[in-house]
């Protein structure tokens, strides 16, 4: 039986990644802006360490049947070609490579489990050289060094975390059900435990009113972390969020694009890091990328210079949210 269950989010880093499903939902679910609400994130569901293995099992026999057709058809030297074809992004010529657990929180799982999911991940694909989750800064906190440690030697190579913002205002606005503090001890946590961490910013969320305590507080808790990657995405509000809804009824006023990357300037510019700095979403408006420090006044150049072209110039770039997709 070749049917296994995939988890419905990842990060587009992820986006050729085995996707393994060991959770399902989240076990907060509150966020206003979540999209995951639209899908129920609210009733978090733990699978069972057999069923996660079946899933596992279900999908090497899914690369072993392509293996197996590339090489009774002599086009051994196409199997990544022959797997896209038929939806499998995660195999290539030498085999699986990377791997993603979802859904939004695994580090909620026991860790012996999280553990044994792991471990039985790289022993059936031998190929594997990095296995990443998401995971919240909360969950994370219920863990003891030595637990992420375990967890680091057993393969969890990175943990992606939503920042969203460092300011404790916005956060509680958002109800993210996390503090500015909890997010700072968290990330280093997971940093000191050898996993490597990636912080998620989410560009917009102050809106008009908290635009700039959102981007100071956001690079303060930042640069007390020092994170492996930064990743930005900008906001959008997703009808059906409780967001949505406060924007509909006024509540909430958004930044235009030009406040967004007003916003990204200042929070780039006070940023004191050695962090990746990584636009690698849709919803952002321009690829800022780079190694940070030495990548900054790179970045700042390119906003002013893009701030500073001719408004239709500017406007054909900065398409309203309705045209871009979360
Ligand atoms: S923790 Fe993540 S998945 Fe859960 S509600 Fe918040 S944003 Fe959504």
């Amino acid at each position: 039986m070749m049917q296994y269950e995939s988890p419905p989010i990842r990060p587009p880093s992820e986006s050729r990644s085995l996707l393994v499903r060991a959770t399902r939902y989240c076990p907060w679910g509150r966020c206003i802006f979540c999209y995951g609400v639209l899908w129920d994130y609210r009733k978090l569901e733990l699978r069972q360490v057999e069923d996660i293995k079946r899933d596992i099992l279900a999908m090497k026999s899914h690369a072993d049947m392509i293996r197996r057709w590339a090489a009774d058809n002599n086009a051994e030297d196409r199997i990544e070609q022959l797997a896209i074809r038929n939806n499998v992004l995660w195999l290539s010529n030498e085999g699986v490579k990377t791997a993603f657990i979802g859904d939004s929180d695994s580090l909620v799982m026991k860790v012996d489990d999280l553990v044994e999911v792991i471990e039985f991940m790289y022993k059936t694909f031998p190929t594997l050289e990095r296995v990443t989750s998401y995971a919240r800064a909360k969950t994370a906190l219920k863990k003891t060094p030595e637990s992420l440690k375990r967890l680091h030697e057993a393969g969890l190579s990175r943990l992606h975390l939503g920042l969203e913002t460092g300011d404790d205002q916005v956060l509680k606005f958002i109800d993210k059900g996390v503090t500015s503090a909890e997010m700072i001890e968290a990330g280093r946590r997971i940093r000191e435990s050898g996993i490597s961490l990636s912080e998620y910013v989410l560009l917009g969320i102050g809106g008009q009113q908290w635009w700039q305590r959102h981007a100071e507080g956001t690079a303060r808790v930042l640069n007390a972390i020092d994170p492996d990657f930064i990743r930005a995405r900008t906001l959008i509000a997703v009808p059906g969020t409780p967001l949505y809804d406060k924007v509909v009824s006024g509540e909430f006023k958004k930044l235009t694009p030009a406040g967004i990357l007003k916003e990204e300037r200042l929070l780039i510019d006070a940023l004191d890091v050695t962090s990746e700095f990584v636009s690698d979403h849709v919803s952002n408006y321009l690829p800022l990328n780079g190694k940070l420090p030495e990548a900054k006044a790179h970045m700042l150049q390119l906003i002013d210079k893009f701030m500073a072209a001719p408004e239709e110039v500017r406007d054909s770039y900065l398409q309203p949210e309705e045209l871009r997709h979360p």
